[in-house]
C-alpha cells in the first residue's frame, strides 16, 4: 500500500564544512554565484539558514514530515557537483526511509562528463536530477550539452527539478533570469522529460490557462518552494484551480528561512501551517502534501 505521510520535495543540505564559513567555502570552491546568493544583504533580514542531516531529521519529526527529497545545487563546477552527490548518497544510505536525493551536474563540463556522473549517482541510489539552473552563468537549457544531459535523464527515467524565477519578481544579487519561453520550448522539444518546475515555475503554472502552453507543459509538475518569500498564500488555491492538485508538490526550500521576520533558524512547521490554512479541499491538500510527489517520483 502506498504511504500517505507528508513529503517535502524541495530541500537542500550542506555539511558543517560549508555552514562554518560559507563565503570562504565558496571562494575556495570557486563558486561565486552561490556565494553571492547566500551572503546576507545589507539592510535585509537573513534568509539563508543552515542544517545538516541530523538537524533536518529533527525538524522533519517536529513538523510531521515523513520524507524529504534532497536537491543538489546548480554549482558552476563539476567537482562541486560530484562532492554534493557523494554526500547525498551517504544520507540516503543512512536513512533510506526518510531521504530521497537528486543528483546535480554541470553540463558546461561536457555532456559526456556529466552523463558519467549521472550514471554513477544512479548506482549510488540517487533518483533524479536537480535543482538545475542551466541559465546560471550565462548558459541555457536549450544548449546542446544540456539537451544531452536532459535526454539522459529521460533515459534513466529520472525527474528533473528546474529552478525557475518569476520575471515579475524583485531583482536581488544572484537572481538568475530563466526565460519562461525557454522552459516551454524545452518541454515541447523533450516531451518525455518529467520536469518539476520549482517555485511554481516562476508563474508558469498560470500560463497553463493558455491552451498552447498547457499542451507543451502537460508532462511538467510544479513545486511550492519558497512560496512565503515570493507569493501571496492565495496562490495555493489559485494554482490548484489552474492545473489540478495532482500536479503540485509541496516543497519548503528548507533550510531557507522563508519567514525571515519570524524565523531565526530553519523550521518546517510554519510553512506547513500555511499549506494547511490554504483553502483546499482534503483531497487536494493530501495530493499537494505527498500524493503528487509519490506519483512523480515513484515513492511508495
Ligand atoms: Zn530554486
Amino acid at each position: 500500500m502506498a504511504g500517505s505521510g507528508i513529503i517535502d520535495a524541495h530541500v537542500h543540505l550542506y555539511p558543517s564544512e560549508v555552514s562554518a564559513d560559507p563565503a570562504r567555502w565558496a571562494a575556495h570552491r570557486h563558486e561565486p554565484l552561490w556565494g553571492a546568493l547566500v551572503t546576507p544583504q545589507p539592510g535585509r533580514r537573513v534568509q539563508q539558514g543552515w542544517a545538516d542531516a541530523d538537524r533536518l531529521l529533527r525538524d522533519m519529526d517536529a513538523a510531521g514530515v515523513e520524507r524529504a527529497v534532497l536537491l543538489g545545487w546548480y554549482w558552476q563546477r563539476h567537482e562541486t557537483c560530484v562532492w554534493h552527490n557523494r554526500i547525498y548518497a551517504e544520507c540516503v544510505r543512512a536513512h533510506p526511509d526518510r531521504f530521497s536525493a537528486f543528483a546535480t551536474v554541470q553540463a558546461a563540463a561536457g555532456a559526456d562528463v556529466a552523463i558519467r556522473e549521472m550514471n554513477r549517482a544512479r548506482d549510488d541510489g540517487l533518483v533524479g536530477l536537480g535543482e538545475l539552473c542551466p541559465w546560471s552563468g550565462g548558459g541555457s537549457a536549450l544548449d546542446e550539452d544540456w539537451q544531452a544531459v536532459l535526454a539522459h535523464a529521460v533515459a534513466l527515467g529520472w525527474p528533473v527539478n528546474l529552478h525557475v524565477t518569476d520575471p515579475a519578481s524583485r531583482l536581488f544579487p544572484g537572481r538568475v533570469v530563466t526565460p519562461l519561453e525557454d522552459v516551454v520550448t524545452l518541454a515541447r522539444q523533450q516531451p518525455g522529460l518529467r520536469l518539476i518546475l520549482a517555485h511554481w515555475g516562476g508563474g508558469l503554472v498560470f500560463h497553463e490557462l493558455n491552451a498552447h502552453a498547457r499542451q507543451a507543459l502537460q508532462n511538467c509538475v510544479y513545486d511550492t518552494a519558497a512560496t512565503p518569500l515570493l507569493y501571496d498564500p492565495a496562490i495555493y488555491a489559485a494554482a490548484v484551480r489552474a492545473v489540478g492538485a495532482e500536479r503540485i508538490l509541496f516543497g519548503s526550500d528548507y533550510p531557507l528561512m522563508v519567514f525571515p521576520r519570524e524565523q531565526s533558524e530553519p523550521d518546517l512547521t510554519r510553512v506547513l501551517a500555511q499549506v494547511r490554512a490554504a483553502s483546499l479541499d482534503d483531497a487536494a491538500r493530501a495530493a499537494v502534501l505527498g500524493g503528487s510527489a509519490r506519483r512523480t517520483m515513484g515513492i511508495v
